[in-house]
């Protein structure tokens, strides 16, 4: 199992689109979500968009693997589709957060924990300020969110600069396919 984690802005939704075009074999997990879709999101291939009650019922029931709040927002790895994976021998990539990056290290330690680091801070605010598809106490929350996920880089097992989503995807793959990473 691979962990993508990083900052809001960072990229990590277009690397997941592009790594599933380069590598077909990978399996990205649809995580459940309190927030509202963004425009174009589609309910069980961005997210399971659900309800602060749903929610709720998938933490009593044991059903999240990790979960985290995010900038107000309940984010959590549904267990049941992880496992059914990493039992068929599917390589598994979790796109989550830090906090949901803790609580996979400590649970499923053999996991490999990549870090996505933008090219500078302030490419990093120009992103997340240019997305356009959040008010701006959203964005605030979210830099100040992004501050202590990057403080957190030496937690992971490797860092990838975003720099080139083609170059990154490349040294993502090669990590999957590593003999040393578990979910290859
Ligand atoms: P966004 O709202 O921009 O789609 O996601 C906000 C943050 O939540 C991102 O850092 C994303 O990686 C993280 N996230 C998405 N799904 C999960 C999840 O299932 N668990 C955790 N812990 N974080 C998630």
């Amino acid at each position: 199992m691979t962990v993508l984690s990083g900052p809001s802005g960072v990229g990590k939704t277009t690397i997941v689109k592009a790594l599933r075009e380069r590598y077909p074999d990978v399996w990205v997990s649809v995580s459940a979500t309190t927030r509202f879709p963004r425009p174009g999101e589609v309910n069980g291939v961005h997210y399971w968009f659900v309800t602060d009650a749903e929610f709720d019922r998938l933490v009593a029931e044991g059903d999240l693997l990790e979960w985290a709040v995010f900038a107000g927002n309940r984010y959590g790895t549904p267990r049941g589709p992880v496992q059914a994976r990493l039992d068929a021998g599917v390589p598994v990539v979790l796109e989550i957060d830090l906090q949901g990056a803790r609580q996979v290290r400590d649970r499923a330690p053999d996991a490999l924990l990549v870090f996505v680091a933008p090219p500078s801070w302030d490419e990093l605010v120009r992103r997340l300020s240019g997305r356009g598809t959040e008010p701006e106490d959203v964005v605030a929350r979210r830099l100040e969110a992004a501050r202590e996920e990057l403080a957190a880089e030496g937690e992971f097992d490797v860092t990838l600069v975003n720099t080139d989503v083609d170059e990154l995807c490349t040294r993502l793959v090669a990590l999957l396919e590593s003999p040393v990473n578990p979910s290859a």
